[in-house]
């Protein structure tokens, strides 16, 4: 059994705008209200683990200890089947420039070795989600979900964030980055992993 979360508070424990902004609607049905960490002036911990949910673990667990109030965490990345699972747990390491996170030059990255090793279309890759769910007594639950599809040039859309406007979901004609919102949240992985969460902790 697992344990239900049955406060009306939670906290978002990620300073990324764009799962901030997914997470916060996948919530709001619930009538929980949501904080982020960074509007507690919580810092962001060190992600040291080599695992997703090792990740999601440390973010959560940390605003939950600096909240005293649960916390959801998201850990997440694409993996590319043509560059042995690259950049995965690193995704978001692979934007960063001494001035901020340049999703364009990662993904231009990620193409141009899939080129490079000639690698065969479809060029499979699934976008992965780790979500925690933690409670300041050290509790939490974990939940996973993935997104099948195939790697797109150029890359197409404004809508999303990160590596969505290269990413072309199975059996879609538009890429994440150009699907309307409300159709991304319909198969995302992370809303595959927060449907497991909530039938799992929100009754
Ligand atoms: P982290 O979980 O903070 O380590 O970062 C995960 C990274 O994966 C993000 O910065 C995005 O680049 C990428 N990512 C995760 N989910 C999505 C998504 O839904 N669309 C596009 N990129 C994503």
């Amino acid at each position: 059994m697992m344990r239900q979360f049955d406060g009306d508070q939670l906290i978002l424990a990620s300073h990324n705008a764009g799962k901030l902004r997914e997470i916060a609607a996948l919530v709001e049905p619930f009538g929980v209200s949501v904080t982020s960490a960074g509007e507690l002036g919580l810092e962001e911990p060190e992600e040291t683990e080599d695992s997703f949910a090792g990740n999601a673990r440390i973010k959560a667990h940390f605003a939950a200890q600096n909240s005293s109030l649960p916390a959801l965490s998201d850990d997440s990345g694409i993996i590319v089947d043509a560059l042995d699972g690259q950049p995965g747990v690193y995704t978001a390491d692979w934007a960063e420039t001494p001035q901020g996170r340049d999703f364009k030059m990662a993904m231009t990255r990620v193409w141009d070795m899939c080129e490079e090793k000639a690698a065969p279309a479809p060029r499979s890759a699934r976008f992965v989600c780790t979500l925690c769910l933690a409670w300041p007594d050290g509790h939490d639950e974990v939940f996973e979900g993935a997104v099948e599809g195939q790697l797109t040039w150029p890359m197409r859309g404004e809508n999303g964030f990160g590596f969505d406007p290269m990413f072309l979901p199975d059996g879609e004609t538009e890429t994440f980055g150009e699907m309307d919102p409300a159709r991304k949240h319909a198969m995302s992985h992370r809303s595959v992993a927060f449907e497991k969460l909530s039938k799992g902790c929100f009754g």
